[in-house]
């Protein structure tokens, strides 16, 4: 029905929040409409990564990561880890995350943001499962972090990329993914998108971190949903030079692997990445 739409991959936004979970059925049927045929759901505490899980379960294009994001890294139980190794057993959870540090907000003490990122880290790597990485003017310590839990650089992903040329250029030296968001279309967003010309194929995903960050040229009329991936994807095409099928072609089989998705796309993405 879709087969002139290009096979795009949301890898990156919150269903479990109210804004999104209210109209489901609907936000998933845009997405359907408009070629996305695998969302990741992003989590940020134990109990929502328990509601993604749920999700994930009743929905076969929604996956899942399990994580406490650094905002909630102050507040963990004692047995937080127990219970993300618990979550992170369900095939449909593909990731950890969102986690990291964010000394912007500082909503949790450093050293709780330290630990906390470093012990899932840990347990990202025992799992072999890739890492969805949130940095808010903390990079250097999110760098020295990753590299002291020894994880290949290759499971990391680094979402809402908003850093410049020379954080792009370090993290790609680790082997690590970089994932734009709408912040891309924004207009003070200059420095971010002479990084996105120049990440290689092979190293870059969408996503719209939905119901934040919509999209130009919908930012202030809407709340965003996977859909609107669609208007990143076409915008990365217009600043890389390049169709957008080549686009959802890349970013696709970027996330198929990162993420380990179990879907069969072979008939939708061409020969030449497959
Ligand atoms: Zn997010």
């Amino acid at each position: 029905m879709h087969s002139e739409t290009a096979k795009l991959i949301d890898t990156h936004c919150h269903l479990t929040d109210n804004r999104l979970s209210r109209d489901l059925e609907g936000v998933l049927e845009r997405a359907r409409d408009a070629g996305v045929v695998a969302i990741i759901s992003a989590t940020a505490d134990v109990a929502d990564s328990i509601k993604a899980s749920q999700l994930a379960e009743k929905y076969k294009q929604i996956y899942c990561t399990a994580g406490v994001h650094p905002h909630e890294s102050g507040k963990v139980s004692k047995d937080y880890l127990n219970r993300l190794e618990e979550l992170i057993k369900n095939p449909r959870c593909v990731a950890i995350g969102e986690i990291g540090l964010d000394y912007h907000y500082d909503f949790s003490p450093h050293d709780a943001q330290q630990r906390v990122f470093a012990e899932q880290l840990t347990l990202a790597r025992r799992y072999g499962k890739p890492v969805v990485i949130h940095t808010r003017e903390a990079f250097d310590d999110t760098l020295a972090i990753i590299s002291e839990s020894g994880i290949s650089g290759e499971q990391i992903i680094f979402h809402s990329f908003t850093g410049g040329q020379e954080q792009a250029r370090r993290v790609l030296q680790i082997g690590a993914y970089i994932s734009f968001s709408g912040i891309l279309t924004f207009k003070n967003a200059d420095a971010i998108r002479s990084t996105a010309v120049l990440v290689p194929d092979d190293k870059i995903l969408i996503e719209t971190d939905a119901p934040y960050l919509s999209p130009e040229p919908i930012r202030k009329m809407k709340v965003n949903e996977p859909a609107n991936i669609t208007y990143i994807a076409e915008f990365l095409a217009r600043i890389r030079k390049i169709g957008v099928k080549q686009v959802a072609e890349q970013t696709t089989v970027n996330a198929l692997k990162i993420f380990s998705l179990d879907i069969d796309m072979r008939e939708d993405v061409s020969s030449e990445y497959g």
